[in-house]
């Protein structure tokens, strides 16, 4: 078993330590973590706040598979009260790496969507154990009227893939992705799936490289 610094490395999740690693079944890890980041904004004001107030419910979010190993993150959300709003109401802190309420963590959702180009929801679900409801919710999510261009420094590739949300319908999200720094990365996903839509999209630099059609 790796120790738990390489482990910490390997995951690419900021602002966290390892507690402990809980091997559960034959093929899942448990890793419970804590956040080592101080403060939240308070959800009410929006003023940055530092009273700790203990600690949230249990959370736990699949991640990005380790070799073989399905990997599940579980964290207690630091709670943090304001001192200035009326019945000094709590604030849950949420790290960088996930979405309030979400099952999964954002690593773990770009994955998805790699896994999802020229592929069907029914198909990745089944791949990967996890519900077809859960992946249209990481769509739901990603999905970007508005591609962040600028974030992209140097556009090596840019693929336009779909994704068919069902079976046998002709209703498909377009993804956008690009080899970023030597890897292939989500940039963002569009309901539309014409070509001008991308080249409508502000910024963009209209090119189109791949344009895949799923039949
Ligand atoms: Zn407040």
């Amino acid at each position: 078993m790796l120790d738990k610094e390489t482990i910490r490395v390997l995951l690419n999740l900021p602002d966290i330590a390892i507690d402990r690693i809980v091997v559960e079944g034959a093929r899942t890890l448990k890793i419970f973590v804590h956040s080592i980041l101080e403060g939240t904004h308070c959800h009410r004001c929006g003023k940055p706040i530092d009273h700790p107030y203990g600690l949230s419910q249990e959370i736990t979010l699949r991640h990005v598979s380790l070799g073989e190993y399905t990997i599940l993150i579980v964290l207690r959300p630091k709670r943090y009260q304001c001192d200035d709003c009326e019945g000094r109401p709590t604030t849950s802190q949420t790290l960088s790496w996930y979405t309030p309420r979400a099952s999964v963590t954002k690593g773990f959702e770009d994955q998805m969507l790699l896994e999802l180009i020229n592929s069907t929801l029914e198909d990745v679900s089944r791949k990967q154990g996890i519900g077809v409801d859960a992946l249209q919710g990481i769509l739901d999510r990603r999905i970007d009227p508005e591609i962040d261009w600028s974030a992209i420094e140097t556009l090596e590739v840019m693929g336009i893939d779909e994704i068919s949300l069902k079976k046998g319908h002709r209703d498909f999200v377009a993804v956008i992705s690009a080899y970023v720094n030597d890897q292939l990365r989500v940039i963002g996903l569009l309901a539309e799936r014409t070509k001008a839509a991308v080249k409508g999209s502000p910024g963009s630099p209209g090119v189109v490289i791949s344009y895949k059609t799923v039949a």
